[in-house]
């Protein structure tokens, strides 16, 4: 059974340090299961280890099918419509080339979107499965941003940060009470963590 985890909110540490490297393999098919069914309960295109508090360089990824118009409740099932799934560990951005900005959304600022962070059109990206094995992969368009947008949060860079200085402060102020709502669950959810952890401690 796939372990659901809470999702760190804009404001938690965690988001803004840079990830380790994996090195031992053993826990990750179990890891990468539970990212894959946190992601698809948030209805994400993407899912970052240290989003859900592990400083860890892995994230994974999905396209979906176009619904072709049909009526998409809050209760429809994402699975159905997976075309592909990602699992990317220790992921290196090899190749890049061309520009391009499109509207980007991240679960760790849930309901926030907007367009101008600056990514590459087209990347190579090496990276090892869950397994280990080595693996090559060409995106480009839609799938190269969501690749580099989890990179980036392996490198505890939010989307926002690579857009211009004009557009990050835009986007900073038009969020301003969304950001410190978020900062404040963020330390409202640590300090509950605080606790658990000092209560597991003493049993
Ligand atoms: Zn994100």
């Amino acid at each position: 059974m796939a372990e659901i985890f809470p999702i760190r909110l804009y404001g938690d540490p965690i988001l803004k340090k840079k990830a380790q490297p994996v090195q031992d393999f053993s826990g990750i098919p179990q890891l990468a299961e539970n990212l894959l069914e946190t992601m698809f309960e948030a209805r994400g295109v993407g899912l970052a280890a240290p989003q859900v508090g592990l400083g860890q360089r892995l994230f994974v990824a999905a396209e979906y099918l176009d619904d072709e118009g049909a009526e998409e409740g809050p209760e429809a099932d994402l699975k159905t419509r997976i075309k592909q799934l990602y699992v990317m560990v220790n992921p290196v951005i090899t190749h890049r080339s061309g520009q391009q900005s499109i509207t980007e959304g991240c679960l760790s600022l849930p309901g926030l979107y907007a367009e101008g962070a600056q990514r590459d059109l087209q990347v190579r990206v090496e990276y090892q499965d869950e397994g280990g094995a080595k693996k090559t992969l060409e995106a480009e368009g839609y799938l190269a941003v969501v690749v580099q947008h989890e990179i980036d949060h392996l490198d505890g860079i939010l989307f926002f940060q690579r857009m211009s200085f004009a557009d990050k402060q835009k986007f900073l102020d038009l969020h301003r009470e969304d950001l410190a709502d978020f900062q404040r669950q963020a330390r409202a959810f640590l300090r509950e963590e605080v606790g658990r952890q000092a209560a597991g401690k003493q049993r």
